[in-house]
């Protein structure tokens, strides 16, 4: 039997999504009547009140709402430096998969340091040409300037087009703000990231709780404090995984590390 699920895209991302999701006997309706971007955008121009697990799920709630489809499935990207590398950028993807009938949400969430994401102020065409360069222009698409600029532009996949924004830009304004579009149709890297979060979420859709049989059920949390082997001490390693059920709450830990080394050891190591 396959169920139908709903997903508000204006961004292409059903190219990646459909084919995984099919397989599991899901098809996707896309609609694109809803302009998700009025939920809060990438370059400011509207901006968000929701955390990004929260504007995934309101979106996937949204296009139940808006088909009366049972299932509905929500995207939402974040893009910024990498978490403990600083000068690595990082892209965070949540996706929500929203079942209306038993009112159970599923999250398949995935980091990956796999994108173009940059930004810079620039004054010359030169640093321009140099920022497209390194950022996978023209298969990765640009955006130029602020929403507060005359010129500002998004989605320019073109060298001869770039050339002759930024140079007009520069006659009007002594520095313009570059920035790699994320829209995934603008972005290769971005869709390749949206297609591994599907991978993780079709995996997710695979695992039922053992109490109350909805999927989803797996891991929420690393459980730190392992154990030094020399000296007892609770370490940084992780001693277990918690897997954790957000409909019932059932919980479980599956134990990982008896002991962690004393190289790890805050005591025996510091
Ligand atoms: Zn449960
Ligand atoms: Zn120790």
């Amino acid at each position: 039997m396959t169920h139908e699920i709903a997903f508000l895209t204006c961004h292409q991302k059903e190219a990646v999504v459909a084919p995984i999701l099919e397989k599991q006997g899901f098809a996707i309706r896309v609609e694109t009547s809803f302009d998700t971007d009025a939920l809060g955008t990438f370059t400011g121009e509207t901006p968000r009140t929701l955390t990004q697990v929260q504007a995934a799920l309101k979106k996937a709630q949204l296009a139940t709402e808006l088909t009366s489809c049972r299932f509905g499935l929500g995207s939402e990207g974040s893009f910024g430096p990498h978490p403990q590398v600083y000068l690595l950028p990082w892209n965070l993807e949540v996706l929500a998969l929203w079942d209306r009938l038993e009112e159970h949400a599923v999250y398949a969430i995935l980091g990956t340091s796999d994108t173009n994401f940059a930004t810079e102020k620039v004054s010359s065409l030169d640093s321009a040409l140099a920022f497209a360069e390194k950022s996978g222009f023209p298969s990765h698409a640009l955006i130029l300037g602020t929403p507060a600029d005359s010129f500002f532009s998004k989605g320019i996949g073109s060298s001869a087009e770039f050339q002759e924004r930024v140079q007009a830009a520069l006659k009007v304004s002594p520095s313009v703000w570059l920035e790699t579009d994320m829209r995934a149709h603008m972005n290769p890297s971005r869709m390749r990231s949206i297609q591994h979060t599907t991978e993780k979420l079709s995996a997710l859709l695979h695992s039922y709780c053992p109490q109350c049989h909805l999927p989803g059920y797996g891991l929420t949390e690393m459980i730190k404090g392992a154990p030094c082997e020399i000296c007892d001490t609770p370490t940084r390693i992780p001693r277990a995984e918690k897997w954790n059920c957000l409909k019932c709450d059932f919980t479980e830990l599956h134990p990982l590390n008896e002991l962690a080394p004393a190289k790890n050891c805050d005591k025996c190591n510091p």
